[in-house]
């Protein structure tokens, strides 16, 4: 009596989870099956939806980011093309290529790096590329997940929704996989915060995947990725893998020096580590930095380079040219110090919105700017362009130098080379010099490290693509 009792309970229970068992057999059947090419060209865009990246950070635009990567693992070749549409117009669009022995890439259109060639180390890139890219594809996820024993996935079955719910058992962190069942597809992936949605199903043929899928962060909307084209390769076709003309490959050594006096009252400060460019000007005792990227150690370097040249000068105000992240990151070094910042109405409220400043944006000190405004023998330009709602540039009059951040993305010398582009955002900024007359000797960019950039050669580069609409 008591046997049979025990029989049929172990038999009922057994009942209700064989059937689930056979569902994920036959999952695990059905991704086996599935033959992904070794080889393969792949295009797709990426859409990141960064506040403080973004043109306006009350109305966050995407940032769009366009890829063909084509992948000869016979091999072992690779060539990826990235085109970054920044705001702006700035339109960087890069080039990788590993081939044999060598990995490389370069500027296509010159804008960002000019004709420089950057080695790039060989094995950890071709098997960057070779997973990142598959990966997109949900199928190549699923396969992946599904390679394994089946008495280590744990899952639940939704009849409802007719979907199922797997988890391995091992793995540390939560990671859940949700499949629908017919047909078989792989529809989300929750892991930690992010959740991955896919969408817009290719049909049921010999390979099927997503050609869409969206990316949560704490179920708020990060991403946004569209797959426009996958197929199985035979080969690259050898001229991409080439090295282009009239290129060079990189050295490393910087001969310029981390600090030099620029003009009567203008002093720079290179950064090696994170290229970037801070402008200080000194009058009397009476000193304004301009520029305060990247972080508050950068700044703390910066601080102590003028403590050090200046132990009697006073630092008292600090000027941002917009609100985007990299470019105010720095600002809490000079807030301990009890420094101004100088800024637009726009970029202010950007600031004072700004997550990371929330513990500390009581003790900011704000001068607000109009534009044209002078101040301690700048003059702040605030030119209309397409890379952010308002941003500006300051114009160190005594020394005719422009400081200015993402307006132009020029290589420096010995690189200086006119773009095969001229961003909307750059027209914009170098129309706005003609317009006001400004006598301009060399523009300094916060970007890039390195020398200044001659305004003679600008005003080449402007004329080469406007023509006679140039001065
Ligand atoms: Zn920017």
């Amino acid at each position: 009596m008591r046997t049979t009792a025990l029989i049929t309970l172990i038999f009922l229970t057994n009942c209700g989870s064989n059937n689930n068992e056979t569902i994920v057999s036959q999952l695990i059947t059905h991704y086996k099956n599935i033959q992904l090419p070794a080889s393969y060209a792949i295009a797709f865009d990426a859409t990141y939806f960064t506040k403080y990246q973004s043109y306006d950070y009350n109305d966050v635009n995407g940032t769009t980011f366009s890829y063909v990567t084509e992948i000869d693992d016979d091999n072992k070749y690779a060539y990826n093309r990235r085109i970054s549409n920044m705001g702006g117009g700035f339109a960087f669009d890069y080039i990788t290529v590993i081939v044999g022995s060598e990995a490389f890439e370069y500027s296509f259109n010159k804008l960002w790096s000019g004709n420089i060639i950057d080695s790039i180390n060989v094995e950890e890139n071709y098997a960057f590329f070779k997973k990142d890219r598959v990966n997109r594809l949900n199928s190549a996820r699923a396969k992946a997940f599904l390679d394994t024993p089946l008495d280590s996935l744990q899952y639940e079955f939704d009849s409802n929704k007719d979907e199922i719910s797997i988890r391995k058992a091992s793995q540390k962190d939560t990671v859940q996989f949700i499949f629908s069942l017919q047909p078989m597809r792989l529809k989300k992936i929750i892991e930690g915060n992010r959740t991955t949605i896919y969408k817009k199903f290719k049909p049921e043929g010999e390979l099927s995947y997503a050609t869409e899928f969206d990316e949560l962060i704490d179920n708020e909307l990060g991403s946004t990725h569209v797959i426009t084209h996958f197929e199985a390769l035979e080969k690259i076709d050898s001229e991409k893998l080439q090295l282009p003309e009239g290129y060079t490959f990189s050295k490393k050594e910087n001969n310029d020096e981390a600090f030099s006096k620029i003009g009567d009252i203008s002093y720079i400060i290179r950064d090696d580590r994170t290229r970037r460019n801070i402008l200080f000007t000194k009058i009397d005792d009476q000193i304004t930095v301009l520029g305060a990227p990247d972080s508050n150690e950068l700044s703390e370097r910066v601080l102590s380079i003028i403590d050090n040249e200046f132990p009697n000068a006073k630092i008292s105000h600090v000027y941002v040219t917009h609100m985007h992240s990299d470019h105010i990151m720095g600002l809490e070094e000079y807030v301990i110090r009890g420094i101004t910042i100088v800024a637009d109405q726009f970029t202010m409220e950007g600031i004072k919105d700004y997550e990371p400043f929330q513990q500390s944006i009581a003790t900011f000190k704000f001068k607000k700017i109009e534009d044209r405004a002078i101040l301690n023998g700048i003059q702040y330009h605030y030119p209309k362009n397409g890379h952010c709602k308002s941003q500006g540039f300051a114009y160190v009059i005594a020394d005719q130098i422009i400081y200015q951040g993402d307006f132009m993305q020029l290589s420096p010398k010995p690189n200086l080379i006119a773009s095969t582009i001229i961003p909307e955002a750059t027209s914009s900024f170098i129309e706005r010099i003609y317009q006001e007359d400004l006598a301009v000797n060399t523009i300094v960019g916060q970007h890039q490290i390195g020398s200044e950039i001659p305004m003679a050669f600008i005003n080449q580069y402007y004329q080469m693509h406007k023509g006679k609409n140039a001065k």
